[in-house]
């Protein structure tokens, strides 16, 4: 089977962007900021993820090179949130740029931080994680009804598309899809708690549908979310794609985003 296994590459990044020191937990990020997708959110962008996406925005920061960055708390993330979110006046925040499931207890403790502070949270991830270990979508459960949002962006619409755009091995785009079966078997709700987003360069509608059908043997509503995402080519991106030789049908450029992008 070709392809590494995300799981693994879980594990050895774990180390370098999270560690804890008397039962405190601190994982790395590379900046807080302000940005304009959900109609304006603060975001923490955190260093480390277990795909290597050969589109991915954050490459440089997130994987590319993982000494970049400072440790932080769970308290001092919260800290920075609730000061951005008090200058922007924005009540909905995210961690981002990487992959937050790595270092999960970091997790758990800045989602119920934020969330303590009644700004919403929006989880975003490549769902490998909550869906190999149902555990981890169980302990997601904590925050049910509490205004945390989980968009679970699959990579491809299909195995192939996924090994194409990752390069991991394709049975782990099942993962993704055991993500959103999880957290809805937890109880999120497929409206606002739990959502699809997916990756459409490789196949665009006709890839939609498909994905759609998949969807809706766990759900549903599920097909009525996605959330359609395209390659963004960016200048440091289109570098990334000319060194892993990524050749996309469909791609939007950064000056032309549809609204629905955003
Ligand atoms: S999952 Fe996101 S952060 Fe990770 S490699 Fe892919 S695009 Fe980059």
């Amino acid at each position: 089977m070709p392809g590494y296994d995300p799981l693994d590459l879980a594990r050895s990044t774990e180390p370098r962007v999270y560690v804890e020191r008397n039962r405190v937990s601190y994982r790395k990020y590379f900046r807080f900021r302000v940005d304009r997708w959900y109609g304006g959110i603060v975001t923490g962008d955190v260093v480390g993820c277990n795909l290597r996406c050969k589109f991915c925005w954050a490459w440089y920061f997130t994987w590319g090179n993982t000494d970049r960055g400072y440790f932080y708390t769970a308290e001092d993330v919260a800290l920075k949130i609730v000061e951005l979110s008090r200058k922007s006046g924005y009540r909905r925040a995210r961690l981002s740029g990487g992959e937050p499931t790595i270092g999960f207890k970091h997790l758990l403790e800045v989602a119920n931080e934020i969330l303590t502070s009644d700004i919403a949270f929006v989880l975003e991830t490549n769902g490998i994680v909550l869906g190999y270990y149902r555990e981890y979508s169980e302990a997601m459960g904590a925050f049910r009804k509490r205004g945390m949002e989980i968009r679970v962006s699959v990579k491809g619409t299909n195995p192939e598309e996924f090994y194409e755009l990752t390069g991991a091995d394709p049975r782990f785009w099942f993962v993704q899809i055991d993500a959103l079966r999880n957290l809805v078997e937890v109880g999120f709700e497929p409206v606002r708690e739990v959502y699809p987003a997916v990756v459409l360069s490789m196949s665009g509608e006709e890839g939609l549908k498909k994905f759609a059908f998949v969807l809706r043997s766990i759900h549903p509503e599920l097909p009525e979310l996605i959330d359609e995402e395209y390659i963004i080519l960016y200048k440091h991106v289109k570098e990334l794609m000319k060194r892993t030789g990524l050749k996309p049908k469909y791609v939007v450029l950064p000056d032309r985003i549809p609204d629905r992008m955003v």
